[in-house]
């Protein structure tokens, strides 16, 4: 009996849709690409429940024909392409014709969309890939096309589902980073009802900096603008004292944003020790080269791109920020780093606390050595046991600020500023704050609203003297990534990854020295913790090498 069969082609469409959309950003992206394909100078976008419950996207682009509408959203059909040569020299951000179909593959669809030499325009509803409603609608010209219900009828993508704060995050850094692109463009963004971003049309990219990053941003950054008979680009790097520990490249290649770990690094390495280790400086560069260097259709989301000469092009680049670095004469500064890597007295004080309560016998005898500034070694009970000095201190310091924060302890020991401080957020920040506050508050920070302006009024006593912006973005940066292996309801999951930062941050790392004496403290403050195998990320803390592990390695049997 024959076992192979065609599929029907409505599980074909959704599992083709899998690649192009997989989560509501991905659907905002697709319509901002054809909004901006269109010619648009005003888009707006509105979204409601992180995208998953709405999408809207309003242009005044130049609109579609009453015949377009009408198979805009079948397979493979575009108005961009028409030939594998039109591929080559491709100047719109689509050409396979797929986004439209893909999306009405994974949720309702209807657009309606009217061209300035009509005097009405056209709507189609689409149910599960099937025209439910064609009729004339007044609408002024352009295109307007929502989404609804996404993923409803996928219960394992639903199950995928993230967080809708995470999703509704990830769409402002998709605006972001095409309204980056686009500054002759007018970008709204609502989001459950509320302006998130509203970016003007600006003539110099500099104030579009401004508005999205915030002073401190437009204030350190430095423009870079260089052209020869093959490449082109022009952008800005930002100056050491904004650079971050996630990363902050903006990067386009012809107009398409892209991810390019490679290029990231080597620009990474141009700033060397100007900045800490693992930190990332602030990179926005618009890159033009010629049509035939690049393929664009490597990747169904169109995240990537092929480079035909990329060493070349990455060379160009480097040598002109090392040339603007010698000019601005960024003499390397010992950079404040966020905390001293030894331990300090508080950390030591926690460690201390109830030192009568630790020794089991054995370990208060066993020796215990540090093994590359990086690992514990020590003998218990005839099994070798090797522990991560840094994930041991993240365990304990993490238990112990948590046991903390549920007995209030956060809010007491808060240090309050003698003036509040006005905090200058990221337009993307700064509505991820909005929705954190109130956890932020449960574990030590006091914040006031003035005018429109948020202001602190009080940390954890122990982040006081960390610069205040710089903290708060990292933290929610922190807590939008962080999945939560420890927390269940949101707040726990705030909760969770406030702590997990507050303890990475503070717990000596690989590489620093730790005697004796502090192991051993280290070690038993790890078994009376109530979950000592794992680390707050949930990396293991430590490994046992049993006797009988031992007898099999020298095949003693
Ligand atoms: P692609 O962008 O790859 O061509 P899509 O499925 O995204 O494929 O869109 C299909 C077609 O619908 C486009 O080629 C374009 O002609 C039309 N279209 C989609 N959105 C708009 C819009 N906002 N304004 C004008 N035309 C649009
Ligand atoms: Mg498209």
């Amino acid at each position: 009996m024959n076992t192979i069969l065609r599929l029907p082609d409505e599980v074909i469409m959704q599992i083709a849709a899998g690649q192009v959309v997989d989560r509501p950003v991905s659907v905002v992206k697709e319509l901002l690409e054809n909004a901006l394909d269109a010619g648009s100078t005003l888009i707006s976008i509105d979204i409601t429940g992180g995208g998953y419950q709405g999408i809207t996207v309003v242009d005044n682009g130049k609109g579609m024909h009453k015949n377009d509408v009408q198979i805009c959203y079948q397979p493979h059909t575009t108005s961009k392409i028409a030939s594998v040569d039109d591929l080559i020299a491709l100047s719109t951000h689509g050409f396979r014709g797929e986004a439209l179909a893909s999306i009405a593959a994974v949720g309702s669809l209807t657009v309606a969309s009217r061209q300035a030499n009509s005097t009405r325009g056209w709507k189609v509803e689409i149910e599960k890939g099937v025209c439910v409603t064609s009729e004339p609608v007044g609408m002024p010209p352009g295109t307007r096309i929502s989404v609804s219900d996404l993923f409803r009828d996928m219960p394992v993508r639903k199950a995928r589902k993230i967080a809708i704060t995470r999703s509704s995050q990830e769409i402002v850094e998709s605006v972001i980073r095409l309204s980056l692109l686009y500054r002759l463009v007018d970008f709204e963004l609502i989001q459950d009802g509320k302006r998130v971003l509203h970016a003007r049309a600006v003539s110099d990219l500099s104030e579009r900096v401004r508005h999205i990053f915030g002073e401190k941003y437009y204030d350190n950054t430095i423009p870079v603008n260089h052209s020869d008979t093959y490449y082109s680009f022009s952008g800005f790097i930002g100056k050491p004292v904004i650079s971050k520990s996630h990363a902050l490249s903006y990067i386009s290649v012809n107009h398409r944003p892209i991810h390019d770990a490679a290029l990231e690094k080597n620009i990474r390495d141009i700033y060397g020790t100007l900045i800490p280790a693992r930190y990332h400086p602030f990179v926005l560069l618009n890159i033009s080269v010629p049509h035939e260097e690049i393929d664009v259709n490597i990747d169904p989301q169109k995240n990537r791109i092929h480079l035909n000469n990329a060493p070349r092009l990455y060379s160009v680049i480097t040598r002109h920020i090392q040339n603007v670095f010698n000019r601005y004469n960024l003499i390397p500064q010992p950079i404040a780093k966020p905390y001293s890597i030894k331990m300090d007295k508080e950390t030591q004080g926690i460690l201390n606390d109830s030192i009568d309560l630790w020794s089991p016998e054995e370990l208060a005898k066993a020796t215990i050595l540090q093994v590359n500034q990086c690992y514990l070694v020590w003998e218990h009970l005839k099994s070798i046991y090797i522990a991560d000095q840094h994930a041991v201190h993240e365990r304990i310091l993490y238990e112990h600020i948590q046991k903390g924060f549920y007995e209030k302890v956060a809010r007491k020991s808060a240090f309050k500023y003698p003036q509040p401080v006005v905090l200058s957020l990221s337009v993307s920040d700064k509505s991820l704050f909005e929705q954190y506050i109130s956890s932020l508050e449960t574990t030590g920070f006091t914040f006031r609203k003035e005018d429109d302006q948020w202001c602190v009024e009080a940390v954890p006593y122990f982040l006081k003297n960390r610069d205040i912006d710089d903290l708060l973005a990292e933290i929610l940066h922190h807590m939008s990534s962080e999945r939560g292996s420890e927390g269940g309801t949101v707040l726990d999951h705030v909760t969770h990854a406030t702590i997990t930062y507050m303890a990475c941050r503070k717990a000596i790392k690989a590489g620093d020295f730790v005697s004796e004496a502090e192991a051993r403290r280290l070690i038993v403050k790890l078994f009376e913790c109530k979950n000592p195998y794992t680390c707050p990320h949930g990396r293991p803390t430590v490994q046992q090498i049993s006797e009988n592990d031992l007898r099999h390695m020298f095949k003693r049997s």
